[in-house]
């Protein structure tokens, strides 16, 4: 377990926005984790998990938490079921399945992020989510480690039961037996549709809306004429109206101040209210004493 104190998470998160950390625990199996447990319950800490973080907005002061980073990346394949540490890299783990012809999660190609944040998310694209190959997972409740089955954990669009407050360590996913040329010519043409349509390689955290009922986010947010709207360094992107850039040094509160800006637009325009995806950690202060600890 490495402990280290006061870490700047903005080289965490994707768009490169996010204070210090007073606490930042890497844990690489479940001994440690436990011990991190001790560790925070001692000293009366909140505590957030943190996985490849492109899917944050984080607030760019410090706060008073600890920040548990699970470092579980090992994978076995036994015939059609992989069983792969939360921690292991999405794009890595679609490059072993297609080595291993194992289908299932090509339409999920060049999402960033790890396996755990993917499930806590039930990250999905193009028709496919990954709870559709989950058949069970492993979580740390704080007390003990159980495992889940995948009809319990209640998949919904980027929506699941799991706890906030819970630690996914393990996955078990059900794959069918593909072939390299059918997977690779779907994933190909998933990365080429991504590159025309979202900006690929910039600092984003991916969809900031998710889509209402019936209707995309984004061609929302550009029917009210928001795409390049900035605030400061943050923009509303030219080539896909639901992400947010980081072209500079873009603040907490400029991203927020553009989202609140769609949100505003569309509900003005349209009726319709817009609820966020990314996941936003902040702490909330009113007054000096309190400082509670939030995110969505
Ligand atoms: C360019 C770009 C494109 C994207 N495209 C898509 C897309 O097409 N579809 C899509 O669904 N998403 C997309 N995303 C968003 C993001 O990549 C996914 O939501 C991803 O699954 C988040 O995983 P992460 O490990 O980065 O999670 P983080 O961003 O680190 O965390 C997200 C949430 O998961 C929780 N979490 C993370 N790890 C664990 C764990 N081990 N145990 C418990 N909770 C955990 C965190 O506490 C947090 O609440 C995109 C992002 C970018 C930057």
């Amino acid at each position: 377990m490495r402990i280290k104190e006061h870490v700047i998470l903005s080289r965490y998160t994707t768009i490169g926005i996010g204070g210090r950390s007073r606490y930042f625990i890497e844990v690489a199996n479940k001994d440690e984790l436990k011990k991190a447990f001790e560790f925070i319950k001692n000293k009366n800490l909140e505590y957030f998990v943190l996985g490849g973080g492109s899917n944050l907005l984080i607030e760019d002061r410090e706060l008073n938490i600890a920040i548990i980073k699970p470092r579980f990346s090992d994978i076995k394949v036994q015939g059609t079921t992989v069983v792969v540490g939360a921690s292991f890299k999405l794009p890595i783990l679609i490059k072993t399945l297609l080595e291993e012809e194992l289908s299932g999660l090509e339409e999920l190609a060049e999402i960033p992020g790890e396996i755990g944040g993917a499930v806590y998310m039930n990250a999905g694209s193009y028709g496919r989510e990954i709870g559709e190959v989950v058949e069970k997972i492993e979580i740390f409740n704080g007390d003990q480690f159980i495992t889940i089955k995948g009809d319990e954990i209640g998949f919904s669009y980027r929506k699941t039961r799991i706890k906030r407050d819970w630690i996914i360590t393990r996955v078990w996913l059900k794959l069918s037996k593909g072939t390299r040329y059918r997977m690779s010519s779907l994933i190909n043409t998933v990365k080429i549709r991504r590159r025309k349509s979202q900006p690929v390689g910039q600092k984003t955290f991916g969809s900031v809306f998710k889509n209402p009922e019936g209707y995309s986010a984004g061609y929302l947010i550009d029917m009210c004429g928001l795409k390049g709207h900035r605030k400061n360094d943050a923009k509303i992107s030219e080539k896909h109206a639901n992400f947010i850039i980081n072209t500079g040094k873009a603040s907490f509160s400029d991203v927020l101040t553009l989202m609140e800006t769609a949100q505003k637009e569309v509900r003005n325009r349209f009726g319709i209210e817009l609820e966020p995806e990314v996941i936003i950690l902040k702490e909330d202060q009113d007054g000096q004493k309190r400082r509670d600890f939030s995110c969505n």
